[in-house]
């Protein structure tokens, strides 16, 4: 099976009904964007750009970051999503002094801090507002027909978006349009995904943080991550909730999370209305395989019975059947 989906990669992954599914790669290192052509990934759907600024006493310059960016715009087939630095939580960086935190998770993370420091945010959006304008007016790289998108982090409210927006939107002027989303990975931003819709590009969520929030177990304690399970169906109702905001908008809604990598998965997370899927580098082969097998109207039906399941682990036993 793996042998054959590597041999269509490049293809597209259409549904058996014909409806065209997205496939991108998650990058965290500049060699996961260089390899995600060799995959056959549509582009990068979630660039994490904390290892541009992890170990190290001061924040990368624009210079820098418009030079990294620039690059991964020309090796990606057809969309760049890069990340605004998500910081704190699991993520430290030496730069930014956090202070002692009782709950990390909790505490002074992703657009929480970039508000906090707004210079990052920032820096951040003209680097790839820089990297955008040149590479569009080169002949070599196609870059002007790329699609960019710039996400924030870790959004629990309609007002971090309001006031990302406001530092964000004067600094947009005479560069090509970027696209602009949030992470929808904090249970507020699902519940909410009505009102956050009107205000942004697209969504993305991420199931990893998603089903730890949701669930209230530490995705880094040995001892209850596996609680966190974003086959529970807790997190599907939420996933479902915020892909109806996001069609009824008429915006892209993806999943970026590590469960959207899961062969078994995939037709599930299509049923649940979930347009564009963000995956780790190795799982893309067999995910467009599996989008293949599938029309849309039977991932309907299977996301119909997963929500009316109990648990993780009946869902888990749905899944396995119909694989
Ligand atoms: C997520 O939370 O699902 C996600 C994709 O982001 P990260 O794993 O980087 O927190
Ligand atoms: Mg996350």
């Amino acid at each position: 099976q793996e042998v054959e989906a590597m041999a269509h990669a490049g293809e597209p992954a259409i549904t058996l009904d014909g409806v065209p599914v997205p496939v991108y790669a998650n990058a965290n290192s500049p060699e996961d964007v260089r390899k995600s052509q060799e995959v056959g990934a549509d582009g990068v759907g979630l660039l994490r750009t904390e290892y541009l600024f992890r170990s190290r006493a001061t924040p990368p310059t624009v210079e820098e970051q418009q030079e990294t960016y620039a690059c991964f715009l020309e090796q990606v087939r057809r969309l760049l999503t890069v990340r605004a630095l998500d910081a704190g939580g699991d993520k430290p960086v030496e730069f930014v002094p956090l202070g002692p935190e009782n709950n990390p998770f909790l505490g002074l993370r992703g657009i929480r801090l970039l508000l906090a420091r707004p210079e990052l945010l920032r820096d951040q959006w003209l680097a790839l507002q820089q990297a955008a304008a040149s590479l569009g007016s080169g002949q070599a790289a196609r870059a002007s027909d790329k699609e960019i998108r710039f996400m924030l982090p870790m959004v629990s409210t309609v007002d971090e978006v309001k006031a990302a927006r406001s530092i964000l939107e004067p600094l947009a002027g005479e560069f090509p349009r970027i696209k602009l989303g949030i992470m929808i990975e904090v249970p507020s931003a699902a519940l909410m995904a009505d009102a956050l819709a009107p205000l942004v590009d697209f969504f993305s969520i991420g199931t990893n943080d998603l089903s730890q929030y949701v669930l209230a177990s530490d995705r880094t304690n040995s001892r209850v991550a596996q609680l966190a399970d974003p086959l529970h169906p807790a997190v599907l109702h939420l996933i479902q909730r915020t892909c109806q905001a996001a069609n009824g908008a008429g915006k892209p809604v993806s999943v970026c999370g590590e469960i959207a990598g899961d062969p078994t998965a995939v037709p599930l997370l299509l049923g649940l209305g979930v347009a564009e899927l963000s995956v780790p580098l190795p799982a893309v082969p067999l995910v467009k395989q599996v989008i293949r097998r599938w029309t849309l109207s039977r991932c309907r039906e299977l996301a119909e019975t997963a929500l009316r399941c109990a648990s993780a682990l009946e869902v888990r036993n749905l899944l396995a059947q119909e694989s």
